[in-house]
């Protein structure tokens, strides 16, 4: 490639050779017009070039530009080459960006990056909706003024970021437990990062109330237990007597037995998440067992009925079923007066493979208990419960079984009429080929 200073010195040439033919045929004017023609014509295709560039770059179309001769050409391929390469490296980067943008938001923690003045120069929209702001309207805004409770400021203004906060009731509904920590990060810029902490402070509440309500249903019998011992020791009392007690004795120790049996119950279902087998389960003696615990229980002072399809055969856990059955007609028997009637039945069901129900004619449970009954501990008259030997943990059970089974726990009660507890099992449940 020729170099400027030679491609000048040939046009420089090329005039003056123009200019003094032209001045040999036409005369001096004739030479300059020439040399001065010559001369302009590369000027002026020049001039034309960099309108040409005005033009492209202008309409930031520089890497399009048709291709020009001479020098002109290599000036537009460098610049053409230049301008593609920092508009590929510019999407890359915006590209980058975008990914880390799209990684922050799909974070199940509530990020805010904050400046050196603690202004929000970017968030994502759980934390948008963990502090109720809103990126497009609060951006550059300071973070304690749109976060105002007493503990953040005060976290925020003396700096001690070693610890996370707590901070209670926040969200739209109020419902949420937030666990916020700020990072300090680059030149003065801080990262604040929220974890919604809600279930495990609820977890961590049912676990302080269950130990609370175990101690609480062990202390009574052995408070009760303590004070006939003491009787017995001290006070000089007749065979008779004696006996009462120490039979009285032996009720509160198989209440706290039945209680610690209920427990480890709960506590083995809870630790096995997995379905239960599928193993056949014989029915038919299943429910012959259950009418015979049943009339033991009732002393024969209700009328106690049984229904059995034996063509459906159960797949399940064989030991987990009865225990929960068994909950199930216990709690017709206690709860329903003497003279009362309870069915117990394993049908087929249209909408659900097949269900075992049992109905009874008791006092029936008012709707506001129904959805809380499966809950550990919950009674709704608990001196009943007491007085027939309950541990509160039959329902939290039967619901721990149902769900290992795929079962659904359907429970119908009308006050004064009677309850209806029914297990629903899907088809899966059922054996294929009996039904
Ligand atoms: P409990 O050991 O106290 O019976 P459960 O978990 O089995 O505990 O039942 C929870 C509560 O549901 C009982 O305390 C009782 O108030 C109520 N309940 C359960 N079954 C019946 C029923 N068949 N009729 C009336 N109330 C019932």
């Amino acid at each position: 490639m020729l170099s400027i200073i030679s491609r000048f010195f040939i046009i420089l040439g090329l005039a003056s050779v123009s200019a003094w033919l032209a001045f040999d045929l036409w005369g001096p004017l004739g030479g300059f017009i020439a040399g001065f023609i010559v001369f302009s014509i590369p000027l002026l295709y020049s001039y034309l070039n960099l309108v040409r560039l005005q033009k492209f770059i202008l309409l930031d179309r520089v890497e399009s530009m048709p291709a020009a001769s001479g020098l002109w050409d290599e000036v537009f391929s460098k610049l053409e080459r230049l301008v593609r390469n920092m508009k590929s490296q510019v999407r890359a980067i915006e590209k980058q960006h975008e990914r880390f943008i799209q990684a922050f938001q799909a974070s199940p923690n509530g990020i805010i990056m904050l400046d050196d003045l603690d202004q929000i120069e970017w968030c994502n929209s759980i934390a948008e909706n963990f502090f109720g702001i809103l990126f497009k309207r609060d951006v550059m805004q300071r973070i304690n003024y749109l976060i105002r409770r007493p503990e953040f400021v005060r976290y925020l203004n003396d700096r001690l970021f070693d610890e996370p906060l707590l901070i209670e009731q926040m969200g739209s509904g109020g419902n949420l437990s937030l666990l916020v920590q700020v990072f300090p990060f680059a030149e003065n810029r801080r990262l604040l990062l929220a974890q919604d902490v809600t279930n495990f402070r609820k977890a961590e509440a049912m676990r302080r109330d269950f130990v609370a309500n175990v101690s609480h249903e062990m202390r009574t019998p052995l408070t009760v237990m303590m004070g006939f011992l003491e009787t017995v020791q001290t006070l000089d009392l007749d065979k008779a007597k004696k006996d009462e007690y120490l039979d009285l004795m032996m009720v509160q120790g198989l209440r706290m037995k039945s209680l610690v049996e209920d427990l480890l119950t709960l506590a083995n279902l809870e630790a096995n998440s997995q379905p239960a087998p599928q193993v056949q389960v014989a029915m038919p003696a299943i429910l012959a067992m259950l009418k015979g615990e049943a009339d033991a229980l009732s002393g024969n002072k209700h009328v106690i009925s049984v229904e059995c399809d034996s063509a459906l055969t159960l797949l399940g856990e064989e030991r987990e079923l009865i225990s929960a059955f068994s909950n199930l007609v216990s709690n017709a028997v206690r709860y329903t007066p003497a003279g009362g009637a309870i069915r117990i039945v394993w049908h087929k069901d249209k909408d659900h493979g097949a269900e075992f129900l049992v109905h009874d004619s008791g006092p029936g449970i008012a709707s506001e208990h129904l959805p809380r009954l499966t809950e550990r501990f919950y009674r709704v008259d608990r001196s009943r419960s007491r007085e027939t030997g309950g541990t509160g943990l039959g329902l939290a059970i039967v619901k721990h079984v149902a769900t290992r089974h795929q079962a659904n726990l359907l429970i119908e009660s009308t006050l004064g009429k009677g309850s209806t507890f029914k297990l629903q099992f899907p088809e899966e449940r059922i054996s294929a080929d009996l039904i």
